[in-house]
């Protein structure tokens, strides 16, 4: 083969290797972008369940081949749950508003003065052309719970020989209530709430808390007459624990900015004392709150499965312009090819055919020229393909990058709230739900791998007598601390949680039984030994438990039941000890 055949011939073949590598790119590019469409499906789920369905559609095509066809059947399908997902939203809202509807209608029924009663007309009248908006609801809410409070107004002139309010409100069930309402003006509206006990304290002294007015101050026919139905005591006497509650589910309640203000009006509101009439419009208002709260989060999710959608039809308009753009470059390597042939070809019959040296050289040189006018203008072609797809595809690489960061922050979002929902508000311990997904795991685990796994339920001894005496604030600050001193004293493995009132729970690991029974009995000197004291005098406080070994393949549920068998024989064998289940 001559010296200029080779050269060609090296020519092509390293244009075939360069085709080849063109190839081995997209392959890595499409797999980059199925990646980031299935991490963005991840990140929206668990808002509604058919856009779950679609999105879990979405995973299995991008894992087949033929995802170009599937996925443009599915594209409209998921825009429809979205909408969908809207429109149940919107019903919702609709349910809604015909609640406040009547909430107005009984309100009118209590014949409230003629301004008010025009006032609810009006509000009536703004609900119903407001159905099935929920971004009116918070303002009409408002509206409707200054309502009320001057219709309420009415009601508390003693002079006023009114049924109870309640009563008016939902007819002869108000008998109850009623002993609160006549018993409740003795309390001044706008006396002043104590504020709330600091949270950590070496010495715990439960004097340092204003008492709760009723309870101790009272003498017993006073605080008999106070009483509400059952062993509960007068409204005055939860008022401050009810409105220490109220300001920790206010601190806990991420308001958007636009709500902040009110949520501050509220919480100066409550902070300054609440009386049994300022309670109810108090509790209105912070309905509005949550509402506002619960319909953001809604809104900013709907927001963001429509924003992912258009992404998404976008990237499939791009994807499908970049296939096309690969098989032109194909076809067009083909077609090199052929013309490439076709010259070599013809060169080869020139030379075979040249009759002399002038007509040869001729020949060649003709041919020559052909073919090396098909090479640049192959270059050119391909030059400028290139250079338009790996723009597409930096754009393309772009907005999977800003996907996955969007997806990222919902996630942390979510993850943030979850964590929020774990936690018990006064001990700062994880919560019953919380304890659940532990135990579950836990038992899991041990049913996996095996090892021991000791279970045991923690009950504060006579707690109510300490509500009794000492009152509802000085209950919470012991149960803050008892919740401090048990968990300051365990392993990192361990877990503990409060089970619900004065009542713990704790999951201990890889411990045999006489260790947990060790520990235990730290525990409890440790509570015991806590130097509680009221007005000088020491106050003891203890804490019996039942402990439980898990056996064999027993459920969680069957050794929890043994453990709380055993705390109740540690209750009736004299309070202040731990027993075995
Ligand atoms: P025992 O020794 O048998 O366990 O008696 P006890 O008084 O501790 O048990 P009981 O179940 O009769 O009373 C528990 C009380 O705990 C009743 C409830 O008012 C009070 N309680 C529950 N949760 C809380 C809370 O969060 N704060 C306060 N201050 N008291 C609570
Ligand atoms: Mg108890
Ligand atoms: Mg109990």
């Amino acid at each position: 083969m001559s010296d200029d055949a080779q050269r060609w011939k090296d020519k092509y073949l390293s244009s075939l290797e360069q085709q080849e590598r063109l190839e081995r790119r997209w392959e890595l590019r499409l797999d980059l972008l199925r990646r980031g469409l299935v991490r963005s499906s991840l990140a929206a789920e668990g808002a509604d369940k058919a856009v779950d369905q679609c999105m879990q559609e979405m995973r299995d095509i991008l894992r087949r081949d033929d995802m170009d066809a599937a996925l443009g059947g599915l594209i409209p399908r998921l825009e429809k749950a979205v909408l969908d997902s809207e429109l149940r939203r919107q019903q919702r809202a609709g349910e809604a508003t015909a609640a406040l509807t009547r909430l107005v209608e009984q309100l009118q029924q209590l014949q409230p003065p003629r301004e008010v009663r025009k006032a609810l007309k009006t509000l009536a009248k703004q609900l119903h052309e407001a159905s099935g908006q929920t971004h009116q609801l918070p303002a009409l809410l408002s509206q409707l719970s200054s309502l009320q409070g001057q219709a309420l107004e009415v009601l508390r002139t003693p002079a006023a020989e009114q049924p109870g309010l309640l009563q008016r409100l939902f007819g002869s069930r108000g008998e109850a209530v009623g002993v609160g309402a006549a018993a409740e003006p003795a309390h001044a509206p706008g006396a002043s709430a104590p504020s709330a006990p600091p949270t950590a304290a070496p010495l715990p002294a439960l004097d340092s808390l204003p008492l709760p007015p009723g309870l101790l101050a009272q003498g017993e026919d006073e605080t008999q007459r106070f009483a509400l139905p059952g062993s509960e005591p007068g409204y005055s006497a939860v008022a401050p624990h009810i409105a220490e509650s109220l300001l920790g589910l206010l601190a806990e309640l991420e308001l958007p900015a636009r709500h902040q203000p009110q949520g501050e009006a509220l919480r100066q509101r409550v902070q300054g004392g609440l009386n049994w009439y300022e309670l109810v419009p108090v509790l209105d208002d912070l309905a509005v709150l949550v509402l506002a709260v619960s319909d953001s989060g809604q809104r900013e999710f709907a927001g963001y499965l429509k924003q992912l959608n258009e992404r998404l039809a976008a990237f499939i308009g791009t994807l499908s312009e970049a296939h096309e753009g690969y098989s032109e470059s194909v076809e067009s390597a083909r077609d090199f090819d052929r013309q490439l042939r076709e010259q070599v070809s013809g060169l080869q019959h020139s030379v075979q055919s040249a009759a002399d040296l002038d007509a040869l050289k001729q020949a060649l040189e003709q041919r020559l020229d052909g073919l090396l006018q098909t090479v640049s203008s192959h270059q050119r072609q391909r030059d400028g393909r290139e250079a338009e797809v790996a723009q597409r595809l930096q754009s393309l690489v772009q907005r999977v990058a800003e996907m996955e960061r969007e997806a990222q922050q919902f996630r942390e979002h979510i993850e943030e709230q979850r964590q929020k929902s774990l936690l018990d508000p006064l001990t700062g311990l994880p919560n019953r739900a919380a304890w659940s997904e532990r135990l579950e795991l836990e038992t899991a685990r041990r049913l996996r791998y095996g090892g021991e796994l000791l279970l045991a339920v923690l009950d504060v001894d006579h707690f109510k007598r300490i509500n009794d005496s000492y009152g509802h604030l000085a209950g919470d600050r012991v149960l803050k601390i008892i919740a401090g001193e048990l968990h300051k004293r365990l392993r990192k493995t361990d877990f503990i949680a409060r089970y619900g009132g004065e009542e713990f729970v704790l999951l201990i690991p890889a411990t045999p039984l006489d260790g947990g029974v060790q520990l235990l009995e730290t525990l409890r000197t440790a509570i015991e030994a806590c130097p509680f004291h009221f007005k000088g005098e020491p106050v003891t406080i203890t804490l019996s438990a039942g402990l439980a070994e898990f056996r064999g393949e027993e459920t969680a549920e069957a050794a929890f039941e043994r453990a709380d068998q055993a705390l109740y024989r540690a209750k009736a064998g004299g309070r202040n000890r731990i027993e075995l289940g």
